[in-house]
């Protein structure tokens, strides 16, 4: 087949790139797209942290010395920007009691990286590779005939399409190419959230290295309002809210700062960036390939896989795409490694809901009252979005006749929001 290259990747993000680095190295020809036209200024939220809890994503991460290396799927990406530890969590309730999380002797369960960098040292590596990288390309359309895929992409107003013999589509969490070759078919659309970052200085009473989880009315927002850190310094950090078409972030900052909890705190504060997206909550994808396309990264996941699932996903993509070119099954074996991996994908990850449902199931006095009962008590350090809820669960219920006796309103709720299903959380 002339003019048929062996892959076209949709998509630069960690997924994309990882994926044509990794083939690139396996000896195929590879065609990357990327509708932006460079990293350097990334307007994407992203709070770009690796997470470092053993086992999360079925991987233990290791970061130094200008690698990220990825023990269990054995292979490493180079990184050659700033680090910045994270070594306490705190999620705080309106009326300023915390549950803490850290480990016993502080090390950090989290690091704080540059995106932008990452991105660009996987760009080099990939040119270095030969990779035909085509930044400013919106992949616009595609079909799969059979033998082989065509993309349609757009560039500059000048319209084309490209031939391959697989597909990869690492678009990231809004999965609008991987709707055109079928893959949203029945897969539930549970929300479009509104995320936006501001990066601010001069915000008092920070305490440096930790990541703060605001809950309850009182911070005028359902999702947490998240305070972290940056990598510009201890006195820079980002502040990321969450809301819908409907209730802006926008309009939940200014709340935030005109009349909340945290009013005091940003007495100071300068905006220095803006950061924002919308995000698509899907359900994950169990059988994320059709025909010749594989969908990979955010847009095969429930919300979102982290950087380092999407490289994990990347490097196993090109290994799954060279399998198929030899003869194997190797989409249906990236299929098995994709559902072992990642939490979201099996049922259990449906009690999540627990840690989605705090606000607005429990009212503002509910929030302090339960949290009180973790008062001075610290959890093990945890990043996971997965784990933090059955942590903090665990340890409530941990109390529970203290809380039939003294909140029986609480308990009822309690009882009942164990019942709930991700789907009835949204
Ligand atoms: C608010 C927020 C906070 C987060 N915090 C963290 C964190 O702390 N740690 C962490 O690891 N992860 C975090 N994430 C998640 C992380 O950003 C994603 O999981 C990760 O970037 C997914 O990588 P990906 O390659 O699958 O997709 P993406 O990073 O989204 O990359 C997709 C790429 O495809 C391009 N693209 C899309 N459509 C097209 C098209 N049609 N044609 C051409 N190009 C296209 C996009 O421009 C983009 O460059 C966060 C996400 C959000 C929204």
């Amino acid at each position: 087949m002339n003019n048929i290259v062996d892959l076209v990747i949709v998509g630069a993000g960690p997924a994309g790139l990882m994926a044509a680095k990794t083939a690139a190295e396996m000896g195929l020809k590879v065609v990357i797209f990327e509708k932006n036209k460079s990293f350097n200024h990334l307007k994407r939220a992203c709070s770009a942290q690796i997470i470092l809890d053993d086992g999360y994503e079925n991987e233990f991460v290791q970061v130094s010395q200008g690698m990220l290396e990825f023990q269990k799927n054995n292979f490493k990406v180079k990184y050659s920007g700033p680090l910045v530890d994270v070594i306490n969590k705190f999620y705080h309730s309106p009326n300023g009691h915390k549950i803490h999380f850290a480990h016993p002797n502080r090390k950090p369960f989290a690091v704080k990286f540059d995106k932008n960098i990452l991105l660009n040292d996987l760009l080099k590596e990939c040119e270095k590779l030969g990779v035909d990288i085509r930044m400013s390309t919106l992949a616009c359309g595609g079909k799969d005939i059979g033998d082989h895929v065509e993309i349609d992409l757009k560039s500059k107003n000048k319209h084309y399409s490209l031939k391959a013999k697989k597909a990869i589509i690492a678009e990231g969490v809004n999965a609008n190419i991987t709707g055109v070759f079928g893959l949203n078919e029945n897969r539930k659309l549970f929300t479009t959230a509104h995320v936006v970052k501001y990066i601010l200085e001069g915000v008092n009473s920070y305490e440096p290295n930790s990541w703060n989880l605001y809950y309850g009315k009182a911070y005028h927002s359902n999702a947490a309002v998240i305070i972290g850190p940056s990598i510009y310094g201890d006195n820079i950090i980002e502040l990321t809210l969450s809301g819908s078409a409907n209730i802006r972030p926008k309009l939940i900052y200014q709340k935030l700062i005109g009349n909340s909890p945290l009013k005091h705190i940003f007495e100071n504060a300068q905006i220095i960036d803006i950061h924002g997206c919308a995000v698509k909550a899907y359900m994950s994808l169990k059988k994320p390939y059709i025909g010749n396309v594989l969908a990979i990264g955010d847009s095969a996941a429930f919300v979102e896989v982290e950087v380092q699932g999407a490289l994990m996903c990347g490097y196993r993509a090109a290994k799954a795409v060279s399998d198929e070119l030899n003869g194997k099954n190797g989409f249906e074996m990236y299929s098995d490694w994709w559902i072992d991996s990642f939490e979201f994908n099996r049922d259990e990850y449906l009690q999540v809901s627990q840690g989605y449902a705090l606000v607005p199931t429990y009212s503002d006095d509910d929030l302090d009252y339960l949290f009180s009962l973790l008062d001075g008590k610290i959890l093990e350090g945890t990043y996971s979005q997965y784990k933090t809820p059955k942590l903090i669960w665990d340890s409530i219920l941990s109390k529970k006749e203290k809380i039939k006796l003294e909140n029986p309103d609480i308990y009822v709720k309690i009882s009942n929001m164990n019942k709930l299903t991700l789907a009835s959380s949204f």
